[in-house]
């Protein structure tokens, strides 16, 4: 067993900006890792402004999300988004490919619980991102 105190990991990744990583984000994304891979599961609260989204990619052993505030958006591929709010819980099975994002004018905060190892694709379009397939 390992527990990560909330104290022992205020320091140095809390809020760190993603917009440069433009391999797995689209616009404004901050990330926390909160636990890093430990036995291949990975806990990270994500942060998406308005607009802000992941690029499509899928779980090697799947994902749990877990809406914590705001309004947003996934998408499993061939499918069209659908609104996520606090409380949702979004499972994504393992090898699905999708994407989770804010929505068009609201930011959205969720806990995500990858397992396995997460392979990216490309960036979902504007297209995509609208809703039109
Ligand atoms: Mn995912």
């Amino acid at each position: 067993m390992r527990i990560v105190r909330r104290v022992s990991r205020s320091e140095g990744s809390a809020g760190r900006p993603t917009e440069q990583r433009t391999t797995t984000f689209t616009g404004t994304v901050y990330a926390d890792s909160l636990l890093d891979g430990t036995d291949g599961a990975a806990a990270t609260s994500v942060f998406f402004a308005p607009g802000g989204r992941t690029f499509w990619h899928s779980h090697e052993r799947g994902q749990v999300l877990h809406v914590l505030e705001g309004a947003g958006l996934v998408a499993t591929e061939g499918d069209a988004p659908q609104p996520i709010g606090p409380g949702d819980i979004v499972w994504a099975a393992p090898g699905e490919v999708h994407w989770h994002g804010g929505g068009p004018e609201s930011m959205v905060i969720h806990l995500a619980v990858s397992l396995g190892r997460t392979s990216w694709l490309g960036p979902v379009s504007d297209a995509d991102y609208g809703g039109s397939q």
